[in-house]
């Protein structure tokens, strides 16, 4: 059976970010034959006009409260097998107290923490898991500093698809425990995020599983985009000057830019945005690739687990992204993610795990470098929840105050913290 035999004809061809090369979809399953894996990333094509035609805006008002809203944008047919699944379509939410402390006008927070399984990656998995299903895929397999791993496999779990996930033993619990309650096959990498990576591309060659990673797989890219798409929607009269990401290996700053980048080639949005990609200052191989034209060796670290990526596997397609988008580039310390947990936590009630929080650091280390000006309305995108990682959470804070059963004891306490 062809792998287009039920292919969504909005879909054009895959072109590849490297060499240019145009391919059917049915000819290439992740990546450009010519480049390689490694560098023969591939993008999806759609015929806009027909989308054009057959997406309207109201349409969307009337359109499942899910990402599937945007059907015709996605490269899957078989929407049916996800419909009900609650991805997408998260808040935005005003955060006014937070906008002062980080030194903006206006802060809205996309909050991608309320997704199914906890994190923004939902938006991947969940149209990786339906591609899968749709080419005939007996299970599916992905390498994941967490995330894109949790979502797989809360995905397969609903789609009763098996999942064969590979991570690296620095895994936080509350991830690993997501995982092992949907019911993957967990294996723990004793390497590097890269050992685990190369090793799930392997073994699905072998004993042929669909492959989930996001960079290699060009379709993932696009559930990623509903983000963009989305934030799009929700600021349709009200556009921010700036759209904020965390930035590991690339992907979601890439997607998200795509999206709304479509919604204003079919004329639903009248403005652009500039775009902000902010890394962790141990961990920041894609920034320098950004300023300096060459991918950068990240040899620091960070506990910010979800984009502590030395070797980013999308760098490309987030670099033209950000430059599309007449952006930038920031980093910041550890310390400012974790005083970013505490803010978004006390001033806006979002609780967000540390590679979500680290947009909101990357806001105001952004404006302190003269790059967002302090009148700009923002969007800072949290990427994920903060109860994954509660050991991370709890360490920045100054912790619970230790005290006996007695009300005189209450009140001393009191009177100290005020
Ligand atoms: C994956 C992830 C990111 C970064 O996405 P990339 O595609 O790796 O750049 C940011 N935050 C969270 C919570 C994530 O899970």
């Amino acid at each position: 059976m062809p792998m287009s035999a039920q292919f969504v004809s909005y879909v054009t061809g895959l072109r590849c970010v490297n060499c240019g090369a145009l391919y059917a979809p049915e000819k290439v399953a992740y990546t450009c034959p010519a480049c390689g894996p490694d560098e023969g990333i591939l993008d999806v094509l759609y015929d806009m006009d027909r989308v054009g035609r057959d997406l309207a805006l109201s349409d969307l008002l009337d359109g499942p409260q899910n990402h599937w809203r945007y059907g015709p944008l996605l490269p899957v047919s078989a929407h049916h097998i996800g419909k009900t699944w609650p991805i997408g379509w998260t808040p935005l939410v005003e955060a006014a107290p937070l906008a002062r402390a980080v030194g903006v006008k206006r802060l809205r927070l996309k909050d991608d923490g309320r997704n199914n399984s906890g994190s923004f990656k939902d938006r991947a998995s969940s149209v990786g898991v339906v591609r899968a299903a749709e080419v005939g895929a007996a299970a599916i397999a992905c390498a994941s500093t967490g995330n894109a791993a949790v979502s797989l496999a809360a995905c397969a779990a609903m789609a009763s698809m098996p999942a064969y996930i590979f991570v690296s033993r620095r895994i936080p619990e509350g991830k690993l425990a997501q995982l092992l309650i949907y019911g993957a096959t967990v294996f723990r990498v004793n390497g590097t995020y890269d050992d685990a990576y190369r090793l799930c591309a392997a073994a699905c060659d072998r004993f042929g599983w669909y492959n989930r990673n996001c960079a290699y797989n060009p379709y993932l890219v696009e559930g990623k985009k509903t983000g963009g798409l989305e934030i799009a929607e929700q600021c349709l009269a009200d556009p921010p000057d700036w759209v904020v990401m965390s930035v590991g290996d690339g992907c979601s700053i890439a997607g998200v830019a795509k999206g709304l980048r479509q919604m204003h080639e079919l004329g639903l949005i009248d403005w652009t945005t500039r775009l902000l990609g902010v890394q962790a200052a141990g961990v920041a191989p894609v920034q320098a690739a950004f300023e300096t034209g060459a991918l950068g060796r990240a040899d620091g670290d960070t506990f910010a687990d979800s984009i502590n990526c030395p070797v980013p596997r999308n760098w490309r397609k987030a670099v033209n992204a950000v430059r599309d988008a007449e952006g930038a580039f920031v980093s910041v310390s550890d310390d400012e993610i974790r005083a970013a947990m505490r803010d978004t936590g006390r001033l806006a009630g979002i609780f967000a795990e540390p590679a979500a929080a680290t947009s909101i650091a990357g806001v105001a280390a952004a404006v302190r470098a003269g790059i967002i000006a302090p009148k700009a309305s923002v969007v800072a995108y949290v990427t994920g929840n903060g109860l994954k990682d509660i050991k991370a959470a709890i360490e920045c804070t100054a912790g619970p105050i230790d005290i006996s059963p007695d009300l005189d004891a209450v009140a001393v306490a009191v009177e100290r913290n005020a």
